[in-house]
């Protein structure tokens, strides 16, 4: 905040981050700056055809399209776009698509240290984190490591347009919460929170606006630019108790990752209110909302963001066993998490009643 500066530590990760509608259409010359001709392109089954768009940038037989990203990047489909990788002898990774494509190409890059030239389709912000989730024989390890950040990435616009609405509330919230957390961060700093409190206006003032015009390129851009900054921020800073219940959640119940972010992030701000009062200013004067959690509650309602876990397919029996693995190794996080208060919380939140400020 102006007018006091406490000691920090400031990581400032590298990258090349090119902004504009149509810049896709750069992937080769990108590709040439890093010296690279030859790309393994990766996406979803869904997005092939966007594959084959950037592949017709380059000479032909010099590219390798993996449609084949899944969500939580599983080890199989690693090992065959690895293989892929090899045959072809790519010399650089494109990823085209959301988070599933983007940990993909990570994945790739970890084992052959190849570049990695990225393009999100949504808003996740796995493009400008060192952060990897893997999951192999059912379980799902996180690292953070240099080696899996791109050296590229393009922000286009116009990748964007086709995101349904659902996905895009679900997206932005997701994106939300990871700014949110980085204001009350043990290792937050100054640089990293203008981003935060950047990021979330962003979102806040552009996800109504695509409900109602969901083709507005105005709209879009301020979306995917609070995508970025909110990125940034989980890239650079630890994040706390929202995040490691997200975690619990999408891994035990297979629940979709951004839908359980947009649930729960209006719960986990109420029950961190008193123990973060600075941060939660900046995320209430961000939303322009009295309180940051009700300014998060009036968002999701007024997007019509998901509200329950039972909705997303949770079984009420498993909030017991929710709670139990919280409980474990639980990251740092303002208020020290108590099993009554959050098996409270994950009640609420099932039933998609409005969060309570705990006390
Ligand atoms: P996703 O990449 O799984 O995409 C969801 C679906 O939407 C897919 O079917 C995809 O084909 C489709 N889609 C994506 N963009 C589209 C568009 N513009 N138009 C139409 N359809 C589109 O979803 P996600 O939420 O972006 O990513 C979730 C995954 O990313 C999870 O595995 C999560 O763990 C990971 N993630 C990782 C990090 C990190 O830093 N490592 C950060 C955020 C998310």
């Amino acid at each position: 905040m102006r007018g006091q500066v406490d000691a920090f530590t400031y990581d400032a990760l590298p990258a090349r981050v090119v902004m504009g509608a149509g810049k896709r259409r750069d992937v080769a010359a990108e590709a040439g700056r890093l010296g690279c001709t030859h790309p393994l392109i990766v996406t979803t089954h869904d997005q092939t055809a966007l594959g084959d768009d950037i592949a017709r940038q380059f000479d032909a037989g010099s590219t390798t399209l993996f449609a084949g990203a899944a969500m939580h990047t599983p080890w199989d489909v690693t090992q065959r776009a690895l293989d892929a990788a090899q045959s072809a002898r790519a010399d650089c990774v494109v990823a085209i698509g959301g988070g599933s494509s983007i940990g993909l190409s990570k994945a790739v890059a970890l084992r052959t240290k190849l570049p990695q030239i990225v393009l999100p389709t949504t808003y996740a912000g796995s493009e400008v984190t060192p952060i990897i989730g893997e999951t192999r024989d059912g379980q799902k390890h996180t690292q953070r490591t240099l080696e899996v950040l791109p050296e590229v990435v393009i922000y286009d616009v116009e990748l964007t347009l086709s995101l349904p609405v659902a996905l895009s509330v679900a997206s932005g919230l997701n994106a939300t919460a990871h700014a949110v957390e980085a204001l009350y961060a043990t290792d937050a700093n100054p640089v990293t929170s203008l981003m935060a409190e950047e990021g979330i206006a962003a979102l806040a003032g552009s996800l109504p606006r695509i409900v109602g015009s969901p083709q507005s390129i105005e709209a879009r851009r301020l979306a995917q630019y609070g995508a970025w900054l909110c990125g940034t921020c989980l890239g650079t800073v630890g994040m706390g108790l929202h995040h490691k219940i997200c975690h619990v959640l999408g891994g035990t119940f297979d629940l979709p990752h951004a839908q359980t972010h947009a649930v729960m992030i209006p719960h986990v701000v109420a029950y961190n209110a008193h123990a973060a009062s600075h941060a939660m200013a900046r995320i209430a004067r961000a939303l322009n909302a009295p309180h940051a959690w009700t300014g998060l509650h009036k968002l999701a309602v007024e997007l019509d963001a998901p509200r329950s876990l039972e909705v997303l397919g949770m079984p009420e029996s498993g909030i017991d066993r929710a709670v139990a693995l919280i409980m474990q190794n639980t990251y740092s996080n303002p208020r020290v998490p108590d099993v009554r208060a959050l098996d409270h919380m994950l009640r609420q939140a099932w039933k998609g009643l409005p969060p309570e400020p705990m006390d």
